[in-house]
């Protein structure tokens, strides 16, 4: 008899839309009936909800994760010649916005235990040119945001809070992330915590002169009709994403305990598994609300590749988030930072990988992820 063992996806959609299918098709077919597609009541009403969930006196729909960070810099005039401070080691659209107005990315490279930007290194990259700070809380912990912002205070810098991997993730101080900074940027792309039936993204703040200036950015920067004041473009969000995602986060901190409780479960079973040598689990700031968007352990050594190989071939999800830092992207060549110019976060790309953390994920397929690395990592 041959033992069939469980297969495990990196994310499972399918369950968690499940128990909500009745309530967004009945809430569809409504925004058909009214056929107001895009902005409305339905696009209002997320942004009034979901700026109160983040504690943000201001919120703003957007096309995606990407185009927030994109309005959230060209609302405070970023373009060529200046210099935008962040990490190298993040999603792509991070860095790329920056280029895209014309701006200049510096890097500070991470801390090796949370993958955030290592805030004891920012002051040091900040030149007369630099007109903000970009923080990425990745993989759902905040960067360490007190540091941060005690720099950007004293030297008059404002900070952008990539917070697309971190909805309702909470600093040490108990603040959310996208109310830490000037402005935050969310994604509502669908591997998000809280993610859409498509692309969609979300801006806040508290300066009401910035909300303001964000809300008529995504719509050409038309205010009145056929007015434009300033350059914008269409990032818009649609009214469907938005219903479908007022639904959705009625359940979203549920969700983030479910993944949460899923990383305490992992890590008993690695503990159980005597693998501490062997693999490094996240690290958790002390009073942080980790959210885990992503679980990212570390296997030092040349065993990565190796892993996600072996993982395949067993069916258990996983990803490697990022297996090339930014500044070694050929887009970025042109910078003139080389391999060696960001230690941490080429030593992060090559030795991280994500694996299954979804709230669904049953007790068994648990174990058996564990199973699978305990028996690659010893063999
Ligand atoms: C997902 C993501 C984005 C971009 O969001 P999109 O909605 O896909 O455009 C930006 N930054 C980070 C860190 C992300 O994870």
């Amino acid at each position: 008899m041959t033992a069939t063992r469980v297969t495990v996806p990196m994310l499972d959609l399918a369950a968690q839309y499940a128990p909500l299918m009745d309530e967004i098709r009945a809430k569809v077919n409504e925004v058909f009936e009214t056929t107001r597609f895009i902005g409305g009541p339905e696009v209002i009403g997320l942004e009034t909800e979901l700026a109160a969930y983040v504690g943000a006196a201001h919120g703003v729909g957007v096309s995606s994760g990407t185009d927030a960070l994109l309005v959230a810099m060209m609302a405070l005039d970023i373009g060529v010649g200046d210099e935008v401070i962040t990490t190298p080691y993040t999603f792509f659209a991070t860095a790329g916005c920056i280029a895209r107005l014309g701006a200049t990315c510096r890097f500070v490279d991470i801390d090796p235990q949370t993958y955030n930007i290592d805030a004891a290194r920012i002051e040091a990259a900040i030149t007369e040119r630099t007109k903000a700070i970009l923080p990425v809380h990745l993989f759902g912990q905040c960067a360490e945001m007190d540091a941060i912002n005690e720099v950007a205070g004293r030297r008059g810098i404002p900070v952008i809070e990539d917070a697309a991997q971190a909805i309702g993730a909470r600093d040490a101080n108990g603040r959310m992330a996208g109310s830490l900074g000037l402005i935050g940027c969310f994604s509502f792309y669908p591997s998000k915590n809280l993610g859409a039936p498509g692309d969609g993204g979300f801006i806040t703040t508290s300066d009401a002169d910035l909300g303001h200036r964000m809300a008529i950015m995504r719509n050409h920067g038309m205010e009145p009709a056929y007015h434009h004041e300033f350059l914008g473009g269409n990032f818009r969000l649609d009214a469907i994403h938005a219903a479908v995602l007022r639904i959705k986060l009625r359940h979203l901190d549920t969700w983030a305990e479910a993944r949460r409780s899923n990383a305490a479960d992992y890590r008993r079973l690695f503990a159980a598994k005597g693998l501490g040598d062997l693999v490094e689990l996240p690290f958790e700031r002390p009073d942080v609300h980790h959210i885990y968007n992503q679980f990212v352990i570390r296997v030092p050594g040349e065993k990565r590749d190796g892993l996600r190989d072996h993982l395949r071939a067993q069916q258990i999800g996983c990803d490697v988030y990022y297996p090339k830092p930014a500044h070694l992207q050929p887009c970025f060549a042109h910078l003139g930072q080389g391999a060696g110019a960001f230690p941490e976060s080429e030593r992060a790309s090559r030795e991280t990988i994500a694996i299954p953390i979804f709230g669904e994920l049953a007790a068994e397929q648990k174990e058996t992820v564990v199973d699978v690395i305990a028996d690659f990592l010893r063999a």
